[in-house]
């Protein structure tokens, strides 16, 4: 039998991504002492209130909640955005991959900005989509006529990353607005937001077609725990409930959530501490 023959054609020519090599496999393989920085991960940690927390919990045995009440009313009051809008995933990356599985249809197109985070073409390719890339400008801004060029009736989704990952820009309300203006999903990733202020999920309410990404992963230290939220259109947000899995956000990180949330003041110390950093380094 043939198994190359049932997988999906688009799927059989994906290379996959590149793995990262774990931290204490490459010191053990080189030798050396490694400072990682790659993945952008919190070199402070988690709240350490985290871990007698999560020592203490006593209901690992049980499922977690599929409507994610609890953290979804921490995030309201953390965003003051509804907790209709709110949606939590397996990290961000799910929720970009999920937005991807409720919009692209086989041959259809997202745009990218590149250079930029490398999970929007590697979700679009697993969801049977095309990468449409745009080059961001010499100043690594978003090039606004490029997109609106790329546009095409395949086109379902725009990615703008703010601040971008890994050149730090900005992205402008007067250009999310065009943007949102093309009738086109735009998915507004800010995982970013605490370590520059500057946000646009006050927009979301205002537009059928505006999504904001967020995460705990960088700011709150909780990469390995893999948890991140989005901002939704109500009507968008329905939709993902339906076809999420229904316990993609594990107990932990649930919990790990709520104790971040009421250490906040902990956690932005650190996020001031690595700003500073920033600039020692660069
Ligand atoms: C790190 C990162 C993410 C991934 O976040 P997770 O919540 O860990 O999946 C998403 N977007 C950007 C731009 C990132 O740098």
């Amino acid at each position: 039998m043939n198994v190359k023959k049932l997988i999906r054609p688009e799927l059989e020519a994906l290379v996959g991504y590149t793995p990262i090599e774990p931290i204490d496999v490459l010191g053990q393989r080189t030798g050396a002492k490694i400072i990682k920085l790659d993945g952008n991960e919190n070199p402070y940690g988690c709240s350490p209130k985290i871990y007698q927390a999560l020592a203490n919990y006593p209901y690992y045995h049980i499922y977690p909640d599929p409507e994610q009440r609890k953290l979804r009313q921490a995030l309201e009051q953390y965003t003051g955005l509804k907790y209709e809008s709110i949606i939590c995933g397996s990290g961000s990356d799910e929720l970009i991959d999920l937005v991807l599985r409720l919009f692209l249809q086989p041959g259809d197109e997202a745009i990218n900005c590149s250079p930029t985070f490398g999970m929007y073409p590697f979700s679009t390719k697993i969801c049977g989509g095309n990468l449409v890339d745009v080059p961001r400008d010499k100043d690594f801004a978003i090039d606004m006529d490029g997109v609106k060029k790329a546009l095409s009736e395949k086109t379902k989704v725009i990615f703008i990353t703010s601040p971008n990952n890994p050149t730090g820009n900005l992205v402008t309300e007067q250009e999310i607005i065009e943007l949102v203006n093309t009738g086109r999903i735009v998915v507004l990733d800010e995982a970013y937001f605490e370590f520059g202020g500057v946000t646009m999920a006050n927009l979301v309410p205002n537009y059928p077609n505006l999504i904001v990404l967020r995460t705990f992963s960088k700011w709150a230290g909780l990469a390995g725990l893999r948890i991140g939220y989005g901002i939704f259109p109500v009507e968008i947000a329905n939709y993902l409930m339906r076809i999420k899995q229904p316990y993609n956000v594990s107990v932990a990180a649930q919990a790990a959530v709520l104790v971040s949330l009421a250490d906040i003041e902990y956690l932005r110390s650190n996020v001031k501490k690595i700003a500073a950093e920033r600039e020692r380094l660069f």
